[in-house]
């Protein structure tokens, strides 16, 4: 038992699950886990690999009521810990250079700094009572703010983290330092002067990656999707997004996070931290940002493998004129395309939606989206809170893996959204959902299932709340065609089950040979890109030109 008074659970990984099932009956009981019993709380998922690591998946970057946002502490610490890896928690700390401005607005952010000051304790305890190492990991962080020099986060590696606000960037910077602390560049393609990053002024001993996506959209280049239009201070400055640091010479690596005021961390679309790491520990995590083993994620939880001569992302090469470039990915939709970028252009382009799946396609196991919301249209002024409580079962068919997809808003103290049962043959879900208070105004929250079956494989669902109603389909019916499930007459939520992804579709894996007389410095990326508009980009990995180094 924890200090906070829930169940340490052991995590099943899908090789137990495979392992369990093959050798006979699967029972939590046969895996030696008494106390998962039917209901399985918080969820485990697979962790996809790349090389020898990991992939990992959290939030490092998050609002709630401590500081000047919305949710309470406790709430965004058992959410992170229902979906997500690891989690930093970064209350709102100072803002060095603010200024007074229109209807003395500023008192907003130097009230919540204060309660900050005042809840830091509190932080740490949250921080140390949800430590789970191997399962769940905590972080403890905060923001600062700088309208010159650009807002940074600073997570901490060890449970004792101080807050200090500093004035000074490069006492910040050498505070960071000393206590081995990771300070993270947020939103940079704010204009320079406007909160957009100065990385002349970045010491990158301190901070090795920026944040390129999070709610206040994509920072990869100025035209690329998911435009700066939610906030006060501007669109994206050409000359503050990945593509003109990388062109200067600055070596970082990327990362997403949500930034999310509503307490949700995680939240779907909003942006989501990758890492490669041996372990689920803080000491694996710092390690995998500190070598830039890190990528960005807008929401699905695409698995990337991207690696030159064998070496995976984030690493600085010597000069080497055969580039053998290998790329893996998995997504949890359609791929729309992956692409190898060199120097900011396409290097090479794969479509994997144009693969025709054939009957060989069935030996892999499909992907299946169930997603549910919708209900009455704001303008007939009836938006509710809809409570969902439902269980898919497949029949015929083997549940690999699945990923929630929780979005953060409508924000709610009491409600949650929970895998409440889990086998290899159901899932049991508790959810909410409204059309109002929604990040991008939809209203729908997921699940996506992989499931190993065949044309005959049944998936049903059968709803408790809203209403009782079900749906049941044959894997050969969802092949051809997704389908719905309304609860209720117009304008009642509803739901539906997408059209069933292949492996064709959702992954891909080739070799691609780049050779390069070496002139100049090169660098190479990954950008991914779902049917769905979920999106993947990999850290670079760097090639030195043939004389050596550069001086830039
Ligand atoms: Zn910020
Ligand atoms: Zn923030």
């Amino acid at each position: 038992m924890q200090e906070g008074g829930f169940k340490m659970v052991p995590s099943i990984t899908r090789r137990q699950f495979l392992k369990a099932s093959t050798a006979g009956s699967l029972s939590f009981a046969s895996l030696g886990c008494s106390a998962l019993g039917p209901t399985m709380a918080p969820a485990s998922f697979e962790h996809p690999q790349a090389g020898k690591y990991n992939i990992y998946f959290g939030d490092l970057h998050n609002h709630n009521e401590v500081g000047y946002a919305q949710g309470s502490l406790d709430r965004a610490f058992e959410i992170a810990r229902e979906h997500l890896d690891f989690f930093a928690f970064t209350p709102h700390g100072y803002w060095h250079d603010i200024g007074h401005y229109e209807n003395s607005i500023e008192k907003k952010w130097l009230d919540g700094f204060e309660v900050t000051k005042r809840r830091w304790p509190e932080v740490l305890q949250a921080v140390r009572k949800y430590d789970q190492p191997g399962r769940y990991v905590p972080i403890a962080g905060f923001e600062w703010h700088s309208t010159s020099l650009g807002d940074y986060h600073i997570i901490f590696p060890t449970l004792e983290a101080e807050y200090i606000r500093f004035d000074d960037l490069r006492k910040f910077q050498s505070f960071a330092k000393e206590r081995g602390a990771i300070m993270i560049p947020h939103h940079p393609a704010n204009r320079l002067g406007h909160r957009g990053a100065n990385l002349a002024r970045l010491d990158p001993d301190a901070s090795p990656v920026i944040e390129i996506f999070s709610e206040w959209g994509n920072a990869e280049h100025d035209r690329a999707c998911s435009p700066y239009v939610r906030h006060t201070e501007g669109g994206r400055w050409t000359q503050n997004t990945l593509h003109h640091f990388l062109e200067q010479g600055h070596r970082l690596g990327v990362i997403a996070s949500t930034d999310d005021h509503l307490g949700f961390p995680g939240a779907y679309r909003e942006g989501l931290a990758a890492v490669l790491a041996t372990e689920l520990t803080r000491e694996g995590i710092f390690d995998a940002i500190r070598n830039r083993r890190t990528y960005a994620l807008t929401g699905d939880r695409i698995a990337l493998d991207f690696q030159l001569n064998g070496q995976l992302m984030g690493r600085e090469l010597p000069y080497t004129r055969r580039r053998e470039l290998a790329v893996t990915v998995t997504g949890w939709d359609q791929l729309d395309r992956v692409e190898i970028l060199k120097n900011n252009r396409v290097l090479h382009r794969d479509f994997p939606m144009d693969r025709v799946p054939a009957a060989s396609s069935w030996k892999k196991p499909v992907l299946l989206r169930f997603e549910y919301g919708w209900g009455p249209w704001p303008a007939l002024d009836m938006t509710r809170i809809c409570d969902w409580d439902f269980q898919i079962r497949v029949e015929g068919g083997l549940l690999e893996d699945v990923q929630p997809c929780f979005q953060s808003g409508p924000l709610d103290e009491t409600r949650r959204d929970k895998i409440l049962e889990r086998s290899d043959k159901h899932l049991r879900i508790q959810s909410f959902t409204a059309l109002r208070q929604q990040f991008e105004d939809i209203s729908t929250k997921a699940v996506v299932l992989k499931v190993r079956g065949g044309p005959d494989t049944r998936v049903n669902i059968a709803l408790n709340k809203p209403a009782n109603v079900s749906l049941s389909q044959t894997f050969r019916q969802l092949a051809d065609s997704g389908e719905m499930l309304f609860t209720g007459d117009f304008p009642k939520e509803s739901a539906m089950l997408h059209r069933l992804v292949f492996h064709d579709h959702y992954q891909t894996s080739y070799k691609v040979t780049d050779t390069d007389d070496g002139k100049n410095l090169n660098w190479y990326y990954l950008r991914v890109i779902q049917s769905n508009s979920q999106h993947a980009w990999s850290s670079p990995i760097w090639v030195e030109p043939r004389a050596g180094k550069p001086n830039v």
